[in-house]
């Protein structure tokens, strides 16, 4: 095989991937994960794949078209993920490259990637110059917005399936609820666990200093997206007026608005989500940018690909682990012991399970 691989065509494939456990978040409800499944054909044959997640079905058919129509322009060129990303990136230099755009260009981004660490025969890890190892990850599948005697059980669930952490959905109209529900989930799973919440930006500035006064002293890890995520200036506020470290980050679409927020000091640490942040190109440029601020850095879902991303990032903090495309794959990111174990198998581990894929399809 030679050392040049050419990109022949993109599959994009929009599948409701039923999810094992429903999540209710203050923005909502999810029971089945839209994703856009992404295969990138190469003219040797190699495959690579990855997967985006269109948050609601509404987004999953207009996704599903962005990567075919994005994909069209880089057919032919070689598997080089840099000049693609510098490529696309002028090509919708006009249009920003925010929202769907951003989605479907790090879907591409990450296929890209797997279909190179397939051609040379290494997992991701090993491609990006380090090693497959167990990764920290906290169990962030459950624990939506429910009423605290459901969330004690629930989080006593998340536990037993081999992690000693979870992440707890707050927002609830009524504050105090909010602190029964932290209370109760402490009680049921003991000080040995660690326990981080997530406000999903439900708050104004004023409610979110406050209810981070409240749980100051509950022995959360972090509070996530207290308030609307790019206020970072409110951000600031709050981290400044809270003890409970602020995370954020999810929502960063490049690590510029990483760079902005870092120059806000709107948090203390920070989560990218590899298909906002750019996929594998931009996830790397943002560990750059925590490792020169000296900030902790988290993952935000795609727990596959993150994995991967961990072993090469300076200031890994905590990965976190959903399992929503598990309907979909054929063999799950493997947990143990608190960690998720990323694998020797070429790329990012992700293949498909087709006779699943085919019932899940939504066209
Ligand atoms: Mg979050």
């Amino acid at each position: 095989m030679s050392d040049t691989l050419r990109i022949k065509r993109f599959n994009a494939r929009p599948v409701l991937a039923p999810m094992k456990m429903p999540l209710r978040t203050s923005s909502g409800a999810v029971d089945k994960a839209p994703l856009v499944l992404i295969d990138c054909e190469t003219d040797q044959g190699v495959r690579g794949h990855s997967y985006i997640f269109a948050i609601t079905p509404v987004a999953l058919k207009p996704l599903t078209e962005m990567v075919r129509a994005m994909a069209e322009l880089i057919a032919g060129d070689e598997l080089i993920p840099h000049d693609i990303e510098r490529k696309l990136t002028r090509a919708f230099a006009l249009l920003d490259l925010a929202g769907i755009q951003r989605l479907a260009q790090s879907g591409i981004d990450m296929a890209v990637w797997d279909a190179l660490a397939h051609g040379r025969n290494l997992p991701l890890a090993r491609l990006l110059g380090g090693v497959p190892k167990p990764i920290r990850a906290y169990n962030s599948k459950g624990l939506g917005i429910m009423p605290p005697e459901a969330a004690a059980d629930e989080a006593q669930k998340l536990i037993a399936e081999g992690f000693d952490a979870a992440k707890i959905r707050l927002g609830r109209p009524d504050a105090n609820d909010d602190l029964k529900t932290v209370r109760a989930v402490r009680k049921a799973v003991g000080d040995g666990v660690t326990l981080m919440c997530d406000f999903n930006q439900a708050l104004t500035v004023a409610d979110a200093v406050r209810r981070g006064a409240m749980l100051d002293g509950e022995g959360l890890l972090w509070i996530e997206e207290p308030i609307r995520h790019d206020d970072y200036a409110g951000c600031a506020e709050v981290a400044a007026a809270t003890q409970t470290p602020i995370q954020i980050g999810e929502n960063f679409d490049s690590a510029f608005s990483m760079q902005t927020a870092l120059d806000h000091h709107a948090c203390d640490f920070v989560m990218p989500d590899a298909q906002r942040i750019g996929g594998v190109t931009g996830w790397l440029r943002a560990a750059a940018l925590a490792h020169a601020a000296g900030v902790e850095m988290s993952s935000h879902l795609f727990s596959e690909v993150s994995a991967h991303l961990m072993t090469v990032t300076p200031t890994a903090h905590w990965l976190e682990y959903v399992d929503w495309a598990d309907a979909v794959l054929r063999e799950p990111l493997k947990v143990k012991d608190g960690h998720v174990l990323p694998g020797e198998q070429p790329g990012s581990g992700i293949a498909w399970d087709e006779a699943a894929v085919k019932k899940y399809l939504v066209e």
